[in-house]
């Protein structure tokens, strides 16, 4: 990684870089890219590059369709992959308007907004994802399908497991590619993998999220295998989280921990994890943007199904794990790695402050089992329900004004639109399960 445009150029023609990727991702976390070749590195670098906005899905109106890619020299990274002569490097961008003012549609900025919102406050926040995804065989004609390479073997030691060398060249790659990989293993349900790589501020994590979904998805291609980021892509087994591990440091300190106090956690912490539960419900449709992501958060698969907190329990929605110090942080279980990170960290941020700001109540940590509780034990305890699909989601988040100010009204109406459109789509078909159940019967 190099800090100046002129570090950059040397780089790139000493390791034969070829093309550049500008890489930025739209408010679905889709990742666009606009590839130029070498002639115009200059130029990107300077931040002169236009393109067309009004291609991208709920990107910017029509009228305001000329945007610049602005890059940010930080995040300059050659693919580890392809011809050696020819190389393709890629660099992360924010989104301007002609101008140079900030565009209110990009992604990143929100974050950066609400990382900006945090520093006023006196804090930095730290964040680590642990994104599981699915390794797949496709179809004898290319195309993705959920047949697991690994079915029935991997428990068995099969000695040629496809997956795993899927995965071990992802991590070399990602490696090569300056992530510190901190462990990487196989999931519960079959050709299920989880790699994890060491927590950063917000938005470097955030950057780093999106470029490992690109990369397990190429890698995983050049192993003949197709990766799958979807939340619950076969019934009955468990699905994929985005666990985020969050804490706040203040002054370089950890601003979470405090060992005079109960459960070694400081009021910053609880207030933190109270504003987390007060915004559960809206934070989901951003955590949990899809039709799909609602068939994972159900009982039996180790995923949140309620709005609660656990100094151990692993059911409930949030978790501390049990490390203090510098490490005292909390795990928020209900993301899944559907999610636009940029966003997802953006609304969890901006929930966690407002529970510093409001002094929410965190309520009492559910150590018990919360699926065995009666309705009335969880009435006690206030254990709502996150929400059931989608739609609920959506709902949540059209009436909460601490996320819709923290995502800004033009992303948030441009979700919104697109995700209730994905609703009623999906809510018009009719099943497999329904002809199953109804078809003869009725
Ligand atoms: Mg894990
Ligand atoms: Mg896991
Ligand atoms: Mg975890």
């Amino acid at each position: 990684t190099g800090a100046t445009a002129t570090d950059i150029l040397e780089l790139a023609e000493a390791h034969q870089v070829r093309f550049l990727r500008l890489q930025f991702t739209d408010i679905l976390g889709v990742i666009k890219n606009v590839e130029i070749p070498s002639s115009q590195f200059r130029k990107a670098l300077q931040g002169d590059i236009m393109f067309d906005g009004s291609s991208i899905e709920g990107f910017v109106r029509v009228e305001e369709s000329d945007m610049l890619l602005a890059p940010d020299l930080t995040t300059f990274q050659i693919f580890p992959w392809g011809d050696p002569a020819a190389r393709v490097g890629r660099v992360i961008c924010d989104v301007n308007r002609p101008d140079g003012t900030p565009f209110e549609g990009d992604p990143r900025w929100v974050l950066k907004r609400q990382v900006a919102r945090a520093a006023e406050l006196g804090f930095v926040m730290n964040a680590g994802m642990e994104a599981e995804f699915f390794l797949f065989k496709p179809t004898a004609d290319g195309r993705p399908a959920t047949d697991t390479h690994d079915v029935g073997g991997y428990f068995d030691l099969a000695p040629m497991d496809l997956g795993e060398d899927a995965r071990r060249g992802i991590v070399d790659a990602l490696e090569q590619m300056g992530f510190e990989v901190e462990a990487a293993h196989h999931e519960v349900a079959h050709g299920q993998h989880e790699i994890d790589f060491r927590y950063a501020d917000a938005l470097r994590t955030a950057d780093n999220i999106a470029t490992f979904r690109f990369v397990v998805k190429q890698v995983a291609r050049q192993f003949g295998l197709i990766a799958s980021f979807m939340p619950k892509p076969v019934f009955g087994q468990n699905g994929s989280g985005m666990h985020t591990h969050q804490s706040l440091f203040s002054a370089g300190q950890n601003a979470f921990w405090d060992p005079q106090r109960e459960w070694a956690l400081s009021l910053t912490a609880l207030h933190y994890i109270g504003g987390l539960l007060k915004h559960a419900r809206a934070l989901c449709a951003v955590t949990n943007p899809l039709v799909n992501s609602y068939k994972r958060l159900v009982p039996g698969f180790e995923a949140p199904v309620n709005v609660a907190w656990s100094m151990r329990n692993r059911s409930p929605m949030i978790r501390v794990p049990e490390r203090r110090g510098m490490g005292t942080r909390l795990e928020l279980r209900t993301p899944d790695p559907s999610a636009n990170p940029y966003l997802a960290l953006t609304a969890m941020l901006a929930a966690g402050l407002d529970g510093i700001e409001t002094r929410a109540d965190w309520r009492e940590p559910v150590n018990t089992n919360i699926w065995e509780m009666s309705f009335r034990e969880r009435r006690r305890l206030r254990v709502d329900d996150l929400p059931q699909d989608l739609s609920e989601a959506c709902d949540e988040l059209e009436k909460n004004d601490v996320m819709r100010e923290a995502l800004g009204e033009h992303i948030t109406e441009q979700f919104l639109a697109a995700k209730r459109a994905e609703w009623r789509e999906y809510n018009q078909q009719v099943s497999a399960w329904e002809l199953e159940r109804y078809l003869a019967k009725y």
